[in-house]
């Protein structure tokens, strides 16, 4: 056994045991030993450890050319996130579409000028916030994410909330609220509530999401209402 794995397996708390060499065996550390396979879960305890503690670029790295769920197949290339790694403002969809799918950056094309729109209407320009989505490759004709794909993506965002550590999260639209709060509580009765993410105590609100508002501009009203309400979440945070 090599040390990395030696230190690696104490670290876990996994007892190593190491037999005392015998009169007359050869030292074992004068053979080059066999290849181990780690067990199933190891590997992934030490993929999930990795992210967990992966600097942006790592993380950048391991979505790029990350295989761990079907989507991977089908993707022209991955869509990791964009805009200021130290923003107050986060902003989360559910997926990319084929417009993000094709340029690798979330919320491009009429959904994402009117993101833009809105988050003009708080006082910020695009650059100045972090935009990510649940899953990092696109679903196939837009379909919504499984659950074993958001299973699979959404420690990448996790992570990304943990180095962005904005002061509001913006949960656009009902999908990405209910991955993001596991909940399946309607978007209507979820509007105007102050949620909490995962075990941390940034605050999350819903709103609509931008493709849903070019469908039903009469609610961007309501969107408005939801901005102000972040607004108001992200000044108690000061
Ligand atoms: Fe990996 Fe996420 Fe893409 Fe699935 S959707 S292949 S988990 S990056």
């Amino acid at each position: 056994m090599d040390n990395l794995r030696r230190q690696y397996l104490q670290a876990m708390g996994i007892p190593v045991w190491v037999r005392r060499q015998q009169p007359g065996e050869v030292d074992s550390s004068d053979i080059t030993p066999a290849p181990l396979d780690m067990p199933h879960e190891l590997e992934e305890l030490s993929d999930a450890q990795a992210i967990s503690c992966a600097t942006w670029q790592v993380l950048e790295g391991r979505v790029a050319s990350c295989t761990a769920c079907d989507l991977h197949s089908t993707r022209t290339q991955t869509v990791f996130g964009t805009g200021d790694r130290e923003a107050g403002w986060m902003f989360i969809g559910e997926a990319p579409g084929a417009d993000e799918d094709r340029q690798g950056e979330p919320f491009v094309g009429r959904a994402g000028q009117l993101l833009n729109a809105m988050i003009q209407a708080i006082g910020l320009r695009r650059e100045q916030v972090y935009i990510a989505n649940i899953l990092k490759c696109r679903p196939p004709r837009n379909r919504d994410p499984r659950p074993e794909e958001v299973a699979c993506c959404e420690r990448y965002l996790h992570r990304q909330v943990e180095l962005v550590q904005p002061r509001v999260i913006l949960a656009l639209g009902r999908i990405a609220a209910h991955n993001l709060l596991k909940t399946d509580v309607s978007l209507g009765r979820m509007r105007g509530r102050c949620y909490r993410y995962s075990d941390t105590q940034i605050p999350v609100v819903v709103t609509y999401h931008p493709a849903y508002l070019l469908r039903s501009p009469n609610e961007k009203r309501k969107a408005w209402q939801d901005l102000q309400f972040a607004t108001r979440m992200y000044a108690e945070g000061e």
